[in-house]
């Protein structure tokens, strides 16, 4: 098994680079000549660290000056819970949520437990298969806010337009595509994204919340659960993820030295995607892509083989040949190919390879 050949989910791939980095320090930091495992979060070295992850994002996503961006733990799982409390909690208004597969009915659960929720959108009776159009939403101007998930992880679907109506406040869950590609931050008053998928290792999550919508904040709630504390103590409130922000900002310092920003990165990951859907769509009898095509993800890819057998065999022969990580979501079975962003161009042309090759003895 090769550590280029990891198609995982979540926790995904890194770069190599960044994993003999992050190796290194472990044993100790050549600027301190300590352990990134023993340093002091309230260091110099770590103010430096958090300033040069928080910069490099906001250059690599041309980020406007209105944002606040701040490192948080708990993963996603916590902003499903987060949001609706500081939005939702004691307002007089409702909460939209756009509920398109797996993660984005997870997120809608939280709204629920909080106050008044409306779903302007369920792909439920399409199977998880497709997003919605603008005509599709039945939206109104007086939300709390509109959530969605940008791409979904488990089925394999990502928006290729922004929803949302101009005068309610737009929040949405990119955990799976964040730094893949460009964003327009300007239509979005709340981003978030945990790390482990694209970003870095597990245990830290990017929230990215615009001045206004966080001035509107409850402040009643326990200082963990409020973003005004954690923008106010600039991310160090408590001890935070030493280690995995370290890492986060050089998966960062990667992307902009190595690819070269956002633009270039949605370039190779078109390709990568290409080349993977080209080789499940010779034989679309064999290899069950489960989106429709207009709504099929770019960073994962969700398929079938026509029968459970044969997709025990697939994993099987393919682990064999060195590739790693290819099983589907525990809900969904079935196979999945996830190509974050450290997964190379090379990688995935032999993972096409193998896609035809299995075809060919199979098929
Ligand atoms: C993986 C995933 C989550 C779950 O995140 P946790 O950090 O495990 O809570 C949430 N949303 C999306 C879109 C995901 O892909």
């Amino acid at each position: 098994m090769s550590n280029m050949m990891n198609f995982s989910a979540g926790p995904g791939a890194l770069p190599i680079e960044v994993l003999l980095e992050a190796s290194r320090a472990v044993e100790a930091l050549p600027e301190t000549g300590v352990s990134v495992l023993g340093m002091s979060h309230r260091s110099a070295w770590f103010r430096d660290v958090l300033d040069e992850a928080e910069n490099n994002l906001r250059k690599l996503l041309d980020m406007p000056d209105n944002y606040h961006v701040i490192f948080m733990q708990g993963g996603s799982s916590l902003q499903f819970s987060m949001l609706p409390m500081n939005f939702l909690r004691g307002t007089d208004r409702h909460a939209e949520y756009i509920v398109s597969g797996y993660w984005s009915a997870k997120a809608l659960i939280g709204g629920q437990v909080e106050g008044e929720t409306k779903v302007v959108w369920d792909g439920k009776d399409t199977g998880y298969t497709r997003l919605p159009g603008l005509n599709d939403l039945h939206l109104s101007h007086d939300a709390a806010y509109l959530h969605y998930v940008s791409n979904e992880t488990v089925e394999g679907l990502e928006f290729t337009w922004v929803p949302g109506l101009k005068d309610v406040p737009l929040a949405c869950d990119m955990s799976s595509n964040l730094l893949a590609s460009p964003v327009g931050i300007d239509k979005y008053a709340f981003i978030y994204a945990h790390a482990q998928k694209n970003l870095g290792p597990s245990g830290v999550t990017v929230c990215i919340l615009q001045n206004e919508f966080v001035n509107r904040a409850n402040r009643t709630l326990h200082s963990m659960l409020d973003y005004h504390a954690h923008i106010q103590a600039r991310s160090v409130f408590n001890t935070p993820p030493v280690f995995s922000i370290y890492v986060l900002m050089l998966v960062t310092r990667w992307l902009r030295d190595k690819i070269g920003g956002l633009a270039a990165m949605g370039t190779i990951n078109r390709k990568k995607a290409d080349l993977i859907y080209g080789a499940l769509d010779t034989d679309a009898g064999f290899y069950r892509v489960c989106s429709r095509r207009p709504f099929r993800s770019t960073i994962n890819i969700v398929f079938n083989l026509p029968d459970p057998a044969l997709e025990k065999l697939f994993l099987d022969e393919s682990q064999r040949e060195g590739f790693h990580g290819l099983e589907g979501h525990r809900s969904m079975g079935g196979l999945r190919v996830s190509l974050y962003n450290a997964v190379s161009l090379d990688a995935v042309k032999a993972l096409s390879t193998w896609l035809v090759e299995f075809l060919r003895q199979h098929g």
